[in-house]
């Protein structure tokens, strides 16, 4: 390919663009290109102009996605070659140093545009790396980002992931798959880690995101501090995070709410991987296979001193973000017929569509509904491993109500 003799992708933008992209916005939208000065690829860096034509960034260039750029840099021009990404990748890294002690060794160590590295995501399981691709456009430069994982993070094995929508393009033009191993061997069994001194299987070749929700984390630690001689809910449990914590944290019960055998059995197992501590051992350990919604909407047959409610998201795109607000206060009223007198209510949303205000509304909302005084304990965000510093990227609140 003659790659040298083509000229460099230059793109002009509209004014609303360049104000947001000034302000460091990473995403420059197909239809705020005024002009650009040949067809794009894949592989292409593209440059993007201001009105003075001065270099105002520089980005990801994706031809078949409405998220036409994905911003690297911003300021003065600057060279993107390896040592670039070499000092990249180190600056991800140093924003996560002292975070973890030896008893996490599950984190997220890139989280997307919100360090840098738009629409690519990396976690750590213990020696296990799994690296998640929300854009083709780093299928071209898959290489070089593991040789760069690689000479830094030394793992003994890295899975790489890729989001649904790129699966076809990936096995087509590149003859990358899902689940396919980039460096070392397939895992014989379950890949296990540490979060807080707690062992978790991770299902990095299927499972969902990376194969564990690591975003989760601060909120399941508040969980194990609140969960003392209670009997704890955990709706939409997954593999029990919550539960291990809340059981840790000497909660008397537990019970587990999925609707998938495959996530109930999950956490069957991380209760048994952590017999040895104390608590979890002393809890009893309950599960229930139904639809949470349903299951909660029914005349409820006990009550419950604690109560997690972390559904998927419920609105997947933007025309969904209403009916999702009134899902989410619907939800909350229903599982607060089934709290106990002193009992606390722990609400999350992982909706990027959904603000963090509209969701907050719709928890308080339906806790006014049941006429019950109720006090505001806290409200969370994001963990310091998942960083959000744009709007889009805000998806994970939660909010904790105490009832008297
Ligand atoms: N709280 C979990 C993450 C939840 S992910 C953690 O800390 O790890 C969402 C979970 O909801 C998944 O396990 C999925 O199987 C489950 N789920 C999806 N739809 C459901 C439904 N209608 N009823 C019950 N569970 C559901």
């Amino acid at each position: 390919m003659e790659t040298a003799t083509i000229p460099r992708l230059r793109l002009r933008v509209t004014a609303a663009a360049e104000t947001i992209i000034r302000s460091g916005h990473p995403w420059l939208f197909a239809d705020s290109i005024r002009h650009q000065n040949r067809d794009g690829q894949l592989d292409d860096l593209a440059v993007i102009f201001d009105r003075n034509d001065k270099f105002l960034a520089i980005g990801l260039f994706d031809p078949e996605s409405p998220i036409r750029v994905r911003v690297l840099h911003t300021g003065k021009p600057m060279m993107i070659d390896a040592t670039w990404w070499q000092e990249r990748l180190r600056q991800t890294l140093a924003r996560r140093e002292g975070l973890f002690d030896a008893q996490t060794n599950g984190y997220r160590c890139i989280h997307g545009e919100s360090d840098g590295w738009p629409g690519l995501v990396l976690d750590r399981y213990d020696t296990t790396f799994v690296l998640k691709l929300y854009t083709a456009a780093w299928l071209p430069r898959l290489d070089e980002v593991v040789d760069n994982i690689r000479a830094t993070l030394h793992p003994q094995r890295l899975v790489l992931r890729l989001s649904r929508n790129i699966q076809p393009l990936a096995t087509e033009q590149f003859h990358r798959d899902d689940g396919q191993l980039l460096l070392g061997e397939k895992p014989e069994g379950p890949v296990t880690f540490l979060e807080s001194g707690l062992r978790f299987e991770a299902d990095v070749l299927q499972g969902q995101k990376t194969g564990f929700f690591l975003d989760q984390r601060e909120n399941r630690r508040c969980v194990e501090s609140l969960a003392r001689g209670r009997d704890v809910l955990n709706a939409f449990s997954f593999s029990g995070g919550f539960s291990l914590y809340a059981a840790r944290g000497g909660a008397k019960a537990v019970t587990d709410l999925d609707i998938s055998e495959h996530a109930l059995a999950g956490a069957q197992r991380n209760f048994a991987l952590n017999q040895a501590v104390p608590g979890v051992a002393a809890c009893r350990h309950d599960w229930v296979r139904a639809d949470a919604f349903d299951w909660l909407a029914a005349k409820p047959v006990r009550k419950f001193g604690l109560i997690v409610l972390d559904p998927p998201s419920l609105a997947k795109r933007e025309a969904e973000r209403e009916r999702a607000i009134g899902a989410y206060r619907q939800l909350n009223a229903d599982g607060l017929r089934w709290l106990a007198p002193g009992g606390v209510l722990v609400a999350a949303s992982c909706s990027a569509h959904v603000s963090i205000e509209e969701f907050f509304g719709a928890v308080r909302q339906a806790a006014r509904e049941t006429a019950r005084p109720f006090t505001e304990w806290q409200t969370t965000a994001h963990a310091p491993d998942h960083p959000a510093t744009f709007p889009e990227a805000r998806y994970l609140k939660a909010i904790y109500l105490r009832f008297t």
